[in-house]
């Protein structure tokens, strides 16, 4: 056994992994954010600040562009596992920033230790022992010596650790200690070595990178150091110190550093702010310079309204529009009075009245000679939309076309030929209809319903002859701001945040197992007393998932169990449409009282005699997902009642359902959902067609998006080119990273 090597080697370059999930052979690479950081700007000689050599461009650019095989301690075995990583060059790894970090706190003296709690002890080495377990396991057993007792410390299959310790070695054991009646043990401790005249380090924080499988985080550790001294000084600063001061940020050089190796963390935050302020900051430049070119380039029809179109479609509604409603309605009536086309999302919770909104700006389309489209994410809801645009239009001449895939071919036709010639003046339909290559006479207006994303594509589909249609995108999925503001293309939002007053409270209960059968009780009482209600499940056949229970399943145990005397009809994604369209209807009508169903029902079906609703297998849902579910039951003049029963697993903790049956508020659990889970299916980022953010966590850096984004637009209102020579650089930089961003013109 060697000691370890001196000053080259970091002391923590022996601590063993940590446990990480995303540190797991094979695991890591793919799904951590570490693309090549090859778009930085490397120089600027004008720009450039000066360290303490004298260095022309070309020189940088080759010590930069080191390829990582060449640095200390990798050699092309290590450059390879680094590859796969995508790190090629030295300024790779600057640019590859820790996932997280670790902290060695200080040690603990021994009658300190309880049991269970983590905590770090300073022992020497003084025996160690290697063995085969029973299964074949390497194990490694150490005995320490602190003060006059010991320690025993035990790991398996950590061959490589066994090579490295040795007797007589000082090391900081750390881990959860258990005391096995005469002394305390530590399994799997994380062992930082110190060299013999070292002070123990105390709460020194130490960078955690992503890693592949085969590579180690003291090689990228050591392989980082390495390159910091010698790179992190050639490295440009993008941000003149107008901006840096502006905004309070630290530069570049002292940045870097701060992240790869932070000596507090005062510093470390300070380091990150600067840099994931960079990365907003050019996004936000991106999408404004977006902005800008969607204004200059695109062109809608204008169609605004005054206090005559206005009184005429309010006329229509069957009741007075909310404040909320008219706020909303106003944001968008000004938008579309403009020929810059409209791109904004109207989000408002289940039950908010987000239709009335859309349904006024068709009819605003529709007062100016122009068509309008509203596409639903199913059938059922369009059929609904179309019912309920009839109902409001039933004495005017205005014509709605309903295009769902139950039709026939002739009866399409006769559709398409409406739209083409003029004599349909509203259309609803599915995404996959009215993208049909439909032609239209003059289309105004898209409305996207309970969807949040409508790709470029789509779009360009609707386009017709230079002139752009406005879009509204509705969505009852609260998105938070931030983003909003990143994803989702600096989208304009609109909020509806009160419901109209019609709407009841529900009562929300997390249901647990021995209060199973109160429960049924409860949901007969009210069946008895008139009402009809929902049972959710989440698939439709057992062979789609082990443990949860199937729709059909469910339907047979409630049928022959607690719902024996009662009509209960049956939904689900598996049925012909003519099928679903009879069980929605025998609800509608009342004929059956109870419906089991798949989450099919999950958007906009409005019966609002229906109170009741029991969730099975929760864990299966999104918070979102369930908060849509129970809007279902707040549609009538009865309040509802939501009973969820689920099973709480790590994935699936508590707190979700805990906040989903403590609030009503949809926003309130966006943000929940949101800090629990991440941006997650929200983000789509492949979706929005941004490339990956590297350091920038839009969970916890809200505030900094919204800096960002403002500091954006007023630098490229004063200097809309980006012309300044101080922003050469950064302006460089938003076109590499986001070129494709801003050609596209769309990304929401
Ligand atoms: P969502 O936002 O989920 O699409 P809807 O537009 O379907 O909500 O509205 C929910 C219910 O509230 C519908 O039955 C609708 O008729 C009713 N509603 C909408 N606006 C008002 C209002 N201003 N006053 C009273 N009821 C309203
Ligand atoms: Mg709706």
């Amino acid at each position: 056994l060697v000691p370890p090597s001196s000053a080259a080697v970091p002391p923590e370059a022996l601590s063993t992994e940590p446990q990480g999930k995303a540190d797991e052979p094979g695991q890591s690479a793919e799904l951590e954010n570490t693309s090549p950081a090859n778009d930085e700007p490397i120089v600027d000689a004008a720009d450039a600040e000066s360290s303490s050599e004298e260095l022309d461009e070309s020189q940088r650019r080759e010590r930069l562009l080191v390829p990582v095989q060449y640095l200390k301690g990798v050699g092309p075995k290590r450059a390879e596992l680094l590859e796969k990583l995508g790190l090629r060059t030295a300024r790779d790894l600057v640019f590859n920033f820790p996932r997280s970090y670790e902290r060695i706190e200080p040690a603990t003296p021994l009658d300190d230790l309880v049991e269970g709690q983590a905590a770090t002890v300073l022992a020497e080495i003084q025996f160690i022992e290697q063995r085969k377990t029973r299964r074949g396991l390497d194990q490694l057993i150490v005995q320490a010596k602190v003060d006059t007792r010991r320690i025993k410390a035990m790991w398996f299959n950590q061959k490589y650790l066994a090579k490295k310790v040795f007797q007589g070695m000082r090391a900081l054991f750390s881990g959860v200690p258990k005391f096995d009646g005469n002394r305390w043990i530590f399994m799997n401790p994380k062992l930082i070595p110190l060299r013999d005249d070292e002070p123990i380090p105390a709460g020194r924080i130490l960078p955690v990178y992503s890693l592949t499988q085969g590579l180690h985080q003291r090689h990228l550790r050591t392989a980082t150091q390495s390159v910091l001294g010698d790179c992190v000084p050639l490295i440009a600063e993008v941000l003149p110190p107008r901006i840096r001061e502006q905004a309070g940020l630290v530069g570049i050089e002292q940045a870097l550093r701060a992240v790869h190796l932070p000596e507090s963390d005062e510093q470390l935050e300070q380091g990150r702010r600067r840099l994931v302020f960079q990365e907003l900051l050019v996004l936000q430049l991106a999408l404004a310079m977006r902005r800008r070119k969607l204004h200059t380039e695109c062109r809608a029809p204008a169609l605004p309204v005054d206090s005559v179109i206005d009184a005429r479609i309010v006329r229509l509604f069957p009741f007075e529009l909310t404040e909320d409603q008219r706020r909303c309605i106003d944001e968008i009536s000004r938008d579309m009075g403009q020929t810059v086309p409209m791109n904004r999302l109207l989000q408002g919770d289940v039950g908010a009245g987000k239709t009335a909104v859309a349904f006024y700006a068709m009819l605003l389309a529709v007062a100016h000679q122009y068509q309008a489209a509203i596409m639903a994410p199913t059938e059922i809801l369009a059929q609904q939309h179309a019912k309920n645009l009839r109902r409001l239009l039933a004495h005017s001449k205005v014509q709605v076309g309903l295009l769902t895939g139950g039709m026939s071919e002739r009866e399409r036709k006769v559709i398409h030929q409406g739209l083409a010639d003029g004599s349909i003046q509203l259309v609803v339909g599915t995404q996959a209809l009215i993208q049909q290559s439909i032609e239209f006479q003059q289309l105004g207006l898209v409305v996207v319903d309970e969807q949040h994303k409508f790709g470029v594509k789509q779009r360009a589909q609707l386009r017709a002859a230079g002139i752009d249609p406005h879009y509204l995108v509705m969505t009852a999925t609260p998105i938070p701001r931030t983003m909003t503001m990143t994803a989702f293309g600096d989208l304009d939002v609109s909020t509806l945040r009160k419901g109209p007053p019609s709407r009841r409270t529900v009562h929300t209960y997390r249901g647990e197992l021995e209060k199973r059968d109160a429960w049924w009780d409860f949901f007969r009482k009210k069946l008895d007393e008139g009402r009809q209600g929902y049972v959710i499940t989440p698939l439709v056949e057992e062979s789609e998932a082990v443990n949860s229970v199937s729709v059909k399943q469910v339907f047979e145990e409630l049928t022959n169990g607690p719902l024996a005397n009662y009509r209960v009809g049956l939904l689900h994604g598996r049925m012909t449409n003519d099928e679903k369209n009879a069980a929605m209807l025998d609800f509608t009508s009342g004929e059956t009282q109870v419906l089991v169903s798949t989450i099919v029902v999950e958007v906009g079906v409005d019966v609002p005699n229906a109170t009741l609703m029991t969730i099975e297998s929760g864990e299966r849902f999104g918070l979102s997902q369930l908060h849509q579910l129970r809007g279902r039951v707040s549609r009538g003049k009865h309040p509802g009642y939501v009973c969820v029963f689920a099973e709480t697993t790590p994935e699936n903790p508590v707190e979700r359902l805990e906040a989903f049956a403590s609030t009503t508020d949809g926003f309130e659990l966006a943000e929940v959902d949101f800090r629990l889970r991440g941006p997650g299916d929200l983000l789509g980022t492949r979706q929005s067609g941004l490339p990956p953010l590297r350091i920038a966590d839009l969970r916890r850096d809200g505030d900094i998006v919204e800096q960002a984004r403002q500091l954006a637009r007023e630098l490229l209102e004063a200097d809309p080119e980006l012309a300044a020579p101080d922003v050469d650089l950064l302006r460089r930089q938003v076109l590499t990273r986001y070129a494709a961003v801003i050609e596209l013109g769309d990304v929401g």
